[in-house]
């Protein structure tokens, strides 16, 4: 059987405001402001979804949620990497590694890292070493530095298995 290797980018940002939990590969992070969106507003989920739908060429989270459902509402995103790794095993897709950066000048997230590493690689059932998080400011520049959000870059390589 062949195996062909397929590398996806997944990028996403949302607003910082108050009266929300901060959210981050699943992990609740002690904040005065959590992110602001249609569902738990989970930007390094989101980012890995699309990096996974984009390196499988199965579109984009938007549309396999659409924040016009109302099912989607305050949903826990992590069901959307769980669906979504469904989804790439029934195109026989199998996910190789994940490499995240999540960008924010506040507040410090290198103690939450693990654990969002954790979450991630059981909802993908890979092991921890094959999923990595990193985190960085942007030194003040632009609407991460500012403080107005936090935004989330990801790449990820899958393998699709060929007749
Ligand atoms: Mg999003």
């Amino acid at each position: 059987m062949k195996k062909l290797i397929r590398v996806g980018h997944g990028f996403d940002a949302h607003r910082l405001v108050e009266g929300q939990v901060l959210v981050l590969g699943g992990v609740e992070i002690p904040y005065h402001q959590g992110l602001q969106g249609h569902s738990d507003a989970d930007v390094l989920i989101h980012a890995i979804c699309d990096a996974l739908l984009g390196a499988s060429g199965l579109g984009d989270i938007g549309k396999l949620f659409p924040d016009t459902d109302d099912r989607n509402r305050n949903r826990n995103s992590r069901e959307f990497l769980t669906e979504v790794h469904r989804l790439l095993q029934s195109h026989a897709i199998g996910v190789v590694n994940v490499d995240a950066t999540l960008v924010a000048q506040a507040p410090k997230l290198a103690p939450f890292v693990d654990s969002m590493r954790s979450n991630v690689s059981a909802d993908l059932q890979l092991d921890q070493s094959f999923v990595n998080v990193k985190a960085t400011t942007t030194e003040g520049l632009g609407f991460t530095g500012r403080g107005e959000g936090i935004a989330a870059h990801v790449v990820v390589l899958v393998e699709q298995s060929i007749g």
